[in-house]
């Protein structure tokens, strides 16, 4: 089991692990964080979003401010878009998406285009 000790610097965990035998105080990610909950791999340039868009499989986040949009990969509106300004998720299907997006955003919290759904 993971506890997350008080007075910890954000973004770091304190967490105990068996090493030889022994628990230990450690800092870090454990593997569990690693493992659960996965994180959607973002996508972080025009040519890896241009790559996506060619093998045309799965859908694209588009994390705005003002407007959370679920696209199909091979979306006409993707080609367009930045990806230095907004953050881009990857998604290797619907189900999985939603998922993600329900947990994380609400199932108010975000949308699917209305030009490729
Ligand atoms: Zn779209």
């Amino acid at each position: 089991m993971l506890r997350i000790a008080p007075n910890v610097q954000k973004g770091t965990v304190v967490f105990r692990r068996r090493i030889n035998g022994v628990l230990r105080r450690s800092e870090g990610i454990p593997e569990e964080i690693h493992r659960f909950p996965r994180l959607p791999p973002k996508i972080e340039s025009h040519a890896e979003l241009t790559e996506l868009i060619r093998q045309g499989q799965g859908f694209v986040f588009n994390n705005r401010d003002d407007r959370k949009m679920l696209h199909q990969v091979k979306c006409e509106s993707l080609e367009v878009m930045s990806t230095s300004r907004y953050e881009k998720l990857f998604f290797e299907d619907l189900d999985q998406a939603t998922d993600w997006l329900d947990r994380n955003y609400g199932a108010d919290g975000w949308i699917v285009c209305g030009r490729c759904r």
